[in-house]
């Protein structure tokens, strides 16, 4: 959902779980980089990119991921881009072990990211049970519809990154109902109030020269619901994808000034990662 990477997708369906007894992840990569969005930008991170997304969101770019895959890869050294392959389902107790070792830093993130990483309940619960009982801090990326799966382990998660989907540019894709076509409104304030359980939250909104205003004065409406005070992350769309502009400056900063008379904490933040061409 935050970074991109160039591994090529492939629709092999991911073989039987190996492990007797061991929980299975299906994995697309994980890899060390810089946090290209949100609050904690710049900060290093892993990333564990779970394979399957039940959207279809017109910027997204990773699409690589919306299909489980039958192997995945990892870093082999932090930093160092080179990667070797595994085979899919990827056993969640060693995967707990190679992801401390692959970020060193106490205060380097690990990102659970996708795809959707919360479409596979049992296995992100025990990696982040996992990774919390090795102290690491850990950030969840998520659309923010499955508000069942976070509850069952959201005391874990340091920092929940949750995207407000709006229907100008989303579609629903397999395995998900969306009540009046791509409305998710419901569903988002329902996710947002489990996620405030977390130690940290924030949404993320990401902006095109599609967005409607009505819909983003819904969205202000449901996060004051819940909390004015939770912050909220304007983020102007990088052109890829079904997108081909950002939108324009005065436009930006109007939406900003909008949210800010209705919200307490809002910022507008591009993503950095695609000016450096990092993954
Ligand atoms: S939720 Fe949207 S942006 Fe995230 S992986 Fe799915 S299609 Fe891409």
């Amino acid at each position: 959902m935050s970074s991109e990477s160039a591994h090529p997708p492939d629709d092999r369906p991911p073989p039987e779980n190996p492990e007797e007894g061991g929980v299975g992840a299906s994995l697309v990569e994980v890899f060390s980089s810089a946090q290209g969005e949100g609050p904690e930008i710049g900060r290093s991170t892993v990333f564990v990119r779970f394979g399957g997304c039940d959207l279809r969101c017109r910027w997204c770019d990773s699409p690589q991921t919306w299909r489980p895959v039958g192997r995945w890869r990892i870093e082999t050294a932090p930093g160092s881009e080179v990667f070797e392959e595994r085979t899919n389902p990827a056993d969640c107790a060693d995967l707990v072990e190679t992801i401390d070792a692959l970020a060193p830093m106490p205060s380097t993130w690990i990102s659970l990211t996708g795809g959707e990483p919360l479409l596979q309940a049992e296995a992100i619960e025990a990696i982040a049970r996992g990774l919390a009982a090795r102290g690491r801090r850990i950030y969840l990326e998520t659309h923010g519809l499955h508000a069942e799966v976070l509850s069952r382990f959201v005391d874990a998660i340091d920092l929940v990154s949750m995207d407000w989907k709006l229907a100008s540019d989303v579609q629903p894709g397999p395995g998900i109902r969306a009540p009046e076509g791509v409305d998710f409104h419901d569903a988002h304030e329902a996710f947002l109030r489990v996620a405030t359980r977390a130690k940290g939250v924030y949404v993320k909104a990401v902006l095109t020269p599609a967005t409607q205003e009505r819909e983003l004065d819904a969205m202000f409406d449901r996060i004051e619901r819940v909390s004015a005070a939770i912050p909220l992350v304007l983020q102007p769309a990088t052109p890829t994808g079904g997108i081909d502009a950002m939108p324009g400056s005065k436009q930006l900063l109007a939406w900003l000034a909008r949210a800010e008379s209705r919200l307490m904490d809002v910022r507008l933040i591009p993503q950095t990662h695609p000016i450096y061409g990092a993954l």
